[in-house]
C-alpha cells in the first residue's frame, strides 16, 4: 500500500515499481522508457495515429536536425523557443558551418518541405502527422513524463485554401483528441483558449486541452494552434487557385504529449494499491492466477487455466498465467499494482464447476462466470472503462470553483480550476496572476474580481 494523498511520492514509486520509466539516466530530464510505460505509450500512439490517418493525415517522419537558418525564419516563433534549443555545433573535430538544432517542435522544417509539395488547390487540404521525440532545454524543475528535456509526442500539421477550412480542421482535431482522451484513456478534460500572452509562438490562437491532477493542479495534455498565414508567408507556401491566382495557404498545427497523457492516466485513475489501467491500453488485460495447494489437484488447475488462456487469446485479449513460485497473495498484490484490469482466480472449485472467479481491479468486485460465458469479458472491460470515466468525471466536476472575490480565489487556488472575472486592465490581471495561471479568457460576461468593473469570465489554476 502506498498513500496516494502524497501524490508526488506515490507517483515516483509507481513509475519505478510498475516499470514505467527510469529517470536515473545520466542526462537530466531524459528518461528510459521501460516495458510497461513503453507499451502503454505505443498503444496510445497507435490509437491516435489510426484516427488521424482515417481523417486524411499522411504519416511521415522528419529528421531530428533543423538548420539554424530554417529555424530562425519565423521571428516570433524562434523568439519563443530560443532559450530552450539544444544545438549541434560540431561534427567530429570540425565546427559546422551551419549549426543544427535538435527539433523543439517541427513547424519550420516541415513547412520548408510544404513549400515544395504544395502547388495547386488540388493539393489542399494537405495534412500530415509524425510521432517523434522533441528536445527542449527546460530550466524549470523537471518531472518524469510531465516536464522533460526529451519527450515523446505526435505532431500534426495542415495547410488549407481558406480560413474556414483551417477552422474546420481545428474542430476535427478537437474531436479526435477528445475521443482519445475520453473514450480510450477515460480521462476528463476541458478545452481552454489560451490568452494572447500564452499562445504558441507564431500562432493566432492556441487551444489547450487541460485536465486536473489529483493534487488540484492542472496539466496541459495537448494543444491545437491556428497559425493563420503567419508561417506560409515566411516559408512562401503558395497555391494556385481555381481562378489561376496565387495565394498563401492557411495552416494549423497540433500535438498531444504522450508522456503527459500517460502521467494523467497514472495519477487520475490510480489508487493506494497502484495503477488502474483502462482496458484498451493495458499491456496485460487479464492475469490468470492458479491457486495451487494440493499436489493431486494442481495438474487439473494448470490445465484448466491454460484452456482459459487460449480462449482469451483467441478473443484477442492480452492474457498471461502467473506461474511463478510466489504465494497467491503476493501475486494479487503485484498485479494490482501493475493495474491489470481483470484477475481470474482458478482453484479446485472453479475446475469442478467449469467456472472462473473474476476480480475487477477498479471496484475490487468479485464474482463467478461460467466458462461458456467467457465472452462476457469484453462487456466487463466496457464496464470498467465506463466506471473509470464516470469516477474521474465526478472528481473533475468537484474541482471547478467559482470565485467572486480575491479571498475566494486564494481559498480555491491549487484545488482545481477557478472561474472568475477580469476587466481587461493590466494592473488587475497582474494581481490575479500573482495567485494563479490564466488558462483562458472566455466570451461570457463577468465582473472583474479586482476592480469590480464589467469584464469577461476567465479561468485560472495552479498549473504544472
Ligand atoms: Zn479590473
Amino acid at each position: 500500500m502506498i498513500d496516494k494523498s502524497e501524490l508526488s511520492e506515490w507517483y515516483h514509486r509507481i513509475l519505478k515499481d510498475a516499470k514505467i520509466v527510469d529517470s536515473r539516466y545520466p542526462v537530466k530530464g531524459m528518461l528510459v522508457y521501460r516495458r510497461w510505460g513503453l507499451f502503454i505509450i505505443r498503444k496510445i500512439q497507435r490509437e491516435l495515429e489510426k484516427m488521424l490517418e482515417e481523417s486524411g493525415h499522411e504519416p511521415m517522419l522528419f529528421p531530428v536536425a533543423i538548420p539554424e537558418n530554417v529555424l530562425k525564419k519565423e521571428t516570433r516563433h524562434i523568439a519563443g523557443f530560443e532559450d530552450e534549443v539544444f544545438w549541434i555545433t560540431h561534427a567530429g573535430r570540425n565546427e559546422l558551418d551551419v549549426k543544427l538544432a535538435l527539433r523543439p517542435t517541427s513547424e519550420t522544417p516541415i513547412y520548408e518541405m510544404f513549400k515544395l509539395w504544395i502547388r495547386s488547390h488540388r493539393d489542399l487540404p494537405f495534412k500530415m502527422h509524425q510521432s517523434c521525440a522533441v528536445y527542449r532545454y527546460e530550466t524549470k524543475h523537471t518531472r518524469p513524463l510531465i516536464r522533460g528535456r526529451e519527450f515523446l509526442w505526435n505532431e500534426g500539421h495542415s495547410a488549407h485554401e481558406s480560413e474556414e477550412s483551417a477552422k474546420k480542421n481545428i474542430l476535427e482535431i478537437k474531436e479526435i483528441y477528445g475521443k482519445l482522451i475520453n473514450e480510450v484513456l477515460c480521462l476528463p478534460f476541458i478545452i481552454n483558449e489560451r490568452p494572447e500572452w500564452d499562445r504558441f509562438p507564431g500562432a493566432d490562437n492556441t487551444y489547450a486541452i487541460d485536465t486536473i491532477m489529483p493534487d488540484g493542479r492542472t496539466l496541459q495534455i495537448a494543444t491545437i494552434h491556428n497559425l493563420g498565414q503567419n508561417f506560409s508567408r515566411v516559408f512562401d507556401i503558395k497555391f494556385e487557385t481555381e481562378k489561376g491566382t496565387h495565394e498563401f495557404v492557411y495552416q494549423t498545427s497540433y500535438g498531444p504529449s504522450f508522456g503527459r497523457l500517460l502521467a494523467s492516466v497514472i495519477c487520475i485513475h490510480g489508487d493506494d494499491n497502484g495503477l488502474i489501467l483502462p482496458p484498451r491500453i493495458a499491456p496485460l488485460q487479464v492475469i490468470i492466477i492458479p491457486i495451487l495447494f494440493k499436489e493431486s489437484e494442481n495438474e487439473k488447475i494448470i490445465e484448466y487455466s491454460k484452456e482459459i488462456e487460449v480462449k482469451l487469446r483467441e478473443m484477442g485479449i492480452r492474457t498471461e498465467i502467473d506461474m511463478s513460485e510466489d504465494h497467491p497473495g503476493a501475486k494479487f498484490y503485484h498485479w494490482e499494482m501493475m493495474g491489470v484490469p481483470v484477475r481470474i482466480e482458478i482453484g479446485p472449485r472453479e475446475v469442478e464447476g467449469k467456472t472462473m472467479k473474476i476480480v475487477r481491479r477498479d471496484t475490487k468486485e468479485k464474482f463467478h462466470i461460467n466458462i461458456d460465458e467467457i465472452d462476457r469479458i469484453g462487456n466487463i472491460f466496457n464496464e470498467i472503462s465506463r466506471n473509470l470515466r464516470e469516477r474521474a468525471e465526478r472528481e473533475f466536476k468537484k474541482r471547478i470553483f467559482e470565485a467572486k472575490n480575491i479571498d475566494e480565489i486564494r481559498r480555491f487556488i491549487g484545488r482545481g480550476i477557478i472561474e472568475t472575472g477580469w476587466c481587461g486592465k493590466r494592473k488587475c490581471i497582474e494581481e490575479i496572476e500573482e495567485i494563479g495561471d490564466v488558462l483562458s479568457i472566455n466570451n461570457k460576461e463577468a465582473m472583474c474580481v479586482v476592480c469590480r468593473e464589467r469584464g469577461r469570465e476567465i479561468r485560472i489554476a495552479k498549473s504544472y
